[in-house]
């Protein structure tokens, strides 16, 4: 169990949660990161009182002088800061929950350095997987997953023989559009799609569960943390996100974990690993839901999941443009320049475009991320 944690994504869904998690369990927060929201980074560092403070966003650094001035943290920015957290000396454990591909560097950075990593950032492993795992398994370095359904496959897998594994069933809540056609969703507004069921999640992330990317994109994820076969995965739409996840064993027997939906516990458990303590959520109540459902995905619709298995499928850098071309896509529809159903149709006419290549470094990784965001953002150039 670790004595204290470095966050990426500070001020975040995640990150402020994290911040609850290490304050009740007395873990002492070394560092802090935030993309752009200075006020707040600096309102989290004068109570937790961080060796490193770091802007994401160069633009801010020196407003984050300005409003850091006298509390005694070593100041950073940029991409450069995020990985001189992910390496430095006082670093423990390194939580990473920035959003998006910008997540890999540090990621890998961490890794090098030796540091465990409780990952919340899932694109980390979407495009650059192949040379995460590698780098982890040559530094013997634990990838502790805090998206909750990788938590819960992690916590299935404890105790059992890894080969006995037969395959997963990755639940989905299906979002705000479950049971909708693409005729019904033609004129979804960014106020409809940012309006999950289950989960209070960042913008991103909330438009990813309405398209479904974001259980495509854990798809992909858990294909390169648990080393599986496309085939070895069964994804289901659970609409009360209380199953996260479960495991099938050789004998046929399914272990599942269950909870209320509250991303404590899987941030809970990747920091105190291999530890159970309280946390501060709900008990579940299986009596109050009465009944849970479960029902396969409707692939036709939701044209994003279908392209990430199909990514996964051919490998090498496809994984990685369905993502790039997935996060210009979805800044776009928040931005308000495209409908919502032209993410699907803008990450699937990546996929099926940019031919795959392979993957052996990080720079390999970048230009493919590039290629994809460069293909949607001509693509919208010569709509508009
Ligand atoms: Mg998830």
């Amino acid at each position: 169990m670790t004595n204290s944690v470095a966050i990426l994504g500070s001020t975040g869904s995640i990150g402020t949660q994290a911040i609850e998690v290490a304050q009740m369990h007395h873990l002492r927060v070394t560092a802090l990161a935030a993309n752009t929201r200075v006020d707040e980074l600096v309102k989290q560092a004068r109570i937790l009182r961080p060796e490193l403070l770091c802007i994401a966003d160069e633009s801010r650094y020196s407003a984050l002088k300005e409003a850091a001035a006298g509390l005694g943290c070593r100041l950073l920015a940029g991409m450069d800061g995020l990985c001189e957290i992910a390496q430095h000396e006082s670093t423990e454990t390194l939580l990473n929950s920035v959003v998006g591909m910008v997540g890999l560097l540090p990621t890998l950075t961490g890794i090098a350095a030796r540091k465990p990593i409780a990952l919340a950032n899932k694109e980390t492993l979407v495009a650059g997987g192949a040379l995460v795992m590698k780098a982890a398994a040559e530094q013997n370095v634990p990838i502790l997953p805090i998206d909750s359904e990788h938590s819960a496959i992690f916590q299935c897998l404890r105790g059992n023989k890894r080969k006995q594994l037969k395959k997963i069933i990755l639940t989905a809540s299906g979002g705000p559009f479950f049971g909708k056609t693409k005729e019904d969703l033609k004129h979804t507004t960014v106020e409809e799609a940012l309006n999950h069921p289950n989960w209070s999640m960042g913008s991103k992330i909330t438009v990813d569960s309405a398209t479904l990317m974001n259980k495509g994109l854990e798809f992909i994820e858990a294909r390169w943390l648990f080393d599986l076969t496309p085939e070895q995965i069964e994804i289901i739409v659970h609409r009360q996100s209380v199953l996260h996840s479960a495991v099938v064993y050789e004998d046929e027997s399914v272990i599942g974990q269950m909870g209320v939906p509250d991303m404590k516990i899987p941030i809970q458990y990747a920091l105190l690993y291999p530890e159970r303590l309280p946390c501060p959520t709900k008990p579940l109540s299986l009596t109050d839901y009465g009944t849970l459902t479960f029902a396969k995905p409707d692939y036709d619709t939701f044209d994003c999941l279908t392209a990430c298995i199909k990514a996964s499928e051919t490998g090498g850098s496809a994984p990685c443009i369905v993502n790039g071309a997935n996060e210009a896509a979805v800044a776009a529809f928040l931005s308000r320049k495209i409908p919502f159903l032209r993410i699907g149709e803008l990450v699937t006419a990546a996929l099926n475009e940019i031919p795959s290549e392979t993957l052996t470094c990080y720079e390999d990784v970048r230009r493919a991320d590039s290629r994809a965001r460069a293909f949607v953002a001509e693509k919208l150039r010569t709509e508009s």
